[in-house]
């Protein structure tokens, strides 16, 4: 075992879970066993959630300019820490040491972001009446919980903990259980650059601890990130808890084709939505519609997806139960009809002969009715449907669940301003084939790719992690001037 035992972090320290089950870290890249990750129960959750509610006695009354200082700190040690962090991304995740150190890139956005909270709160005030001072406060909600997804050990946390802290609240993260090892390494960067014991705790596990953070009394509010069948669980259990809940969900992202689109840069970017985090991003390119005859583009998007080799600029999946499910969705699609252009399945990297490779995959051919149409495949495969105008695209988008995000390739500026009139996703690509909104625009789905209102980070996360306190004051002694005072 690489790796010391995985430990929860309560309070400042790294303590054993109180139940026995350990669960394997298995390294997808080569199949090697990490570490052993604690599959944390009720009682440690309590433990916890009581420290968190302690810490945030005094860290909810610290002011907000000084509790920033700490983010500064740690904004310092991310970029000090880079390259230690982006391998160890990349050997719990699979992903490529690049896509690893540009997920560490925006969690120093996502710090920085934080770093300018004190100027983005202050409170309204006005005379409302004469005499008569109305002023706004923003207050954090107390103890928060934060739960993610494999696919970004580091990135999707820092959605959550410098906003959540920065603005006073303490938290509870639970990491995915597949990948524990990033968030220890957090922990230890927020304890050196000041963070009080207790504000940021971690409790490892899986489906039944998250049940437990639905259900605890002293936890204010939850955010989830990860597929949209939990998402809708845990919004619904924890809402009928009674806590603020916001649940990010699933994706199935459409880019739309037009025939006159730049040939080079759309293929190249389709390619990359298509391909980068070996298609494990809820951002990524999982279906393309062509409208008209784009078969030029086509071809250059197939010869630009070969460019993504497996085991070098095209890192692994996270299991090979995910493995298994991309290579069953192609095999279907080829059975109904589908042309399998470019083919990764089956795939073994020399050296790495234990690890979860599936190469860059294009199916061509696609009918609307295909699961891989409609389901999410979450891996390297991009699936093309053919139609001849933008309305029929508008209708095959729209039709599906999901809604995170769509993008469309064009050179037509009116073209563009339709489909972003009409196309039914949180976030809306012209020519970007990753359209995610970077600081202070915030990042978030609509339909079944997110559940609750606002989002997760930017500028929409304020009203998530805090609520608002109204305050009216008279000081002057005159008596009944109005019916207010
Ligand atoms: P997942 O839903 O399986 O797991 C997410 C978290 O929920 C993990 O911490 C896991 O321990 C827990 N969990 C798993 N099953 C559970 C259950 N039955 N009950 C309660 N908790 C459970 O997701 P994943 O496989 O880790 O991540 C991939 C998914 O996340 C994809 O669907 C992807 O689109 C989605 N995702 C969405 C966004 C977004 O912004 N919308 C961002 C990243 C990932």
């Amino acid at each position: 075992m690489k790796y010391p035992e995985v430990r929860n972090y309560i309070n400042g320290t790294y303590v054993p879970a109180k139940t026995t089950p350990l669960m394997d870290v298995i390294s997808p890249v080569d199949g090697t066993l990490l570490s052993k990750v604690p599959l944390s129960d009720p009682k440690d959750l309590d433990e916890a959630v009581t420290d968190a509610r302690q810490a945030f006695a005094t860290w909810s009354k610290t002011p907000i300019k000084e509790r920033v200082q700490v983010f500064y700190r740690y904004k310092v040690l991310l970029e000090k820490n880079i390259d230690s962090l982006s391998r160890l991304i990349q050997e719990e995740n699979g992903k490529t040491y690049d896509e690893a150190k540009a997920e560490i890139e925006k969690s120093i956005e996502l710090t920085e972001f934080a770093c300018s909270l004190p100027q983005m709160v202050c409170g309204d005030i006005l005379e409302v009446s004469k005499g008569v001072e109305c002023r706004t406060e923003l207050c954090p909600l107390g103890v928060v919980a934060s739960i993610v997804p494999f696919n970004f050990p580091s990135m999707v946390p820092h959605w959550t903990i410098p906003n959540a802290l920065a603005l006073g609240n303490t938290m509870i993260l639970k990491p995915s259980e597949v990948v524990p090892l990033s968030a220890l390494r957090i922990a230890g960067m927020l304890e050196e650059a000041g963070l009080p014991a207790g504000v940021f705790n971690i409790v490892h596990g899986d489906r039944s601890l998250v049940e437990a953070i639905c259900d605890h009394p002293g936890i204010d509010a939850v955010s989830f990130v990860g597929s949209t069948k939990v998402a809708k669980i845990v919004y619904a259990r924890a809402s009928s808890n009674h806590k603020r809940v916001l649940a990010l969900g699933g994706a199935k992202n459409h880019l739309v084709v037009l025939p006159d689109a730049h040939p080079a840069m759309t293929a190249a970017n389709v390619a990359a939505s298509m391909a980068g985090c070996a298609g494990q991003r809820c951002m990524a390119a999982s279906v393309l519609i062509t409208v008209g005859d784009c078969d030029s583009i086509v071809d250059l998007v197939c010869s630009e997806a070969q460019k993504f080799i497996p085991g070098l600029n095209l890192g692994s999946v996270i299991s090979g139960a995910a493995k298994e499910r991309i290579e069953t969705y192609i095999a279907e699609a080829e059975k109904q009809g589908a042309i399998v252009r470019l083919d990764g399945r089956n795939v073994i990297v020399p050296g790495k002969e234990n690890g979860f490779y599936v190469g860059p995959t294009i199916i061509d051919q696609v009918s609307a009715d295909m699961p891989v149409a409609f389901e999410e495949i979450f891996g390297p495969v991009l699936s093309i449907i053919r139609v001849n105008s933008i309305d029929e695209a508008l209708s095959i988008e729209n039709s599906n669940p999901y809604g995170n995000a769509a993008a469309i390739f064009t050179q037509s500026g009116s073209m563009a301003k339709y489909f972003a009139d009409h196309f039914n996703s949180g976030m809306i690509g012209v020519n970007i084939g990753v359209p995610v909104p970077r600081e202070p625009f915030s990042f978030g789905g609509w339909n079944d790719s997110k559940f609750g209102v606002g989002d997760l980070t930017g500028k929409s996360s304020i009203d998530f992690w805090t609520k608002l306190k109204k305050i009216t004051t008279k000081w002057n002694p005159e008596a009944r001037t109005n019916w207010m005072s």
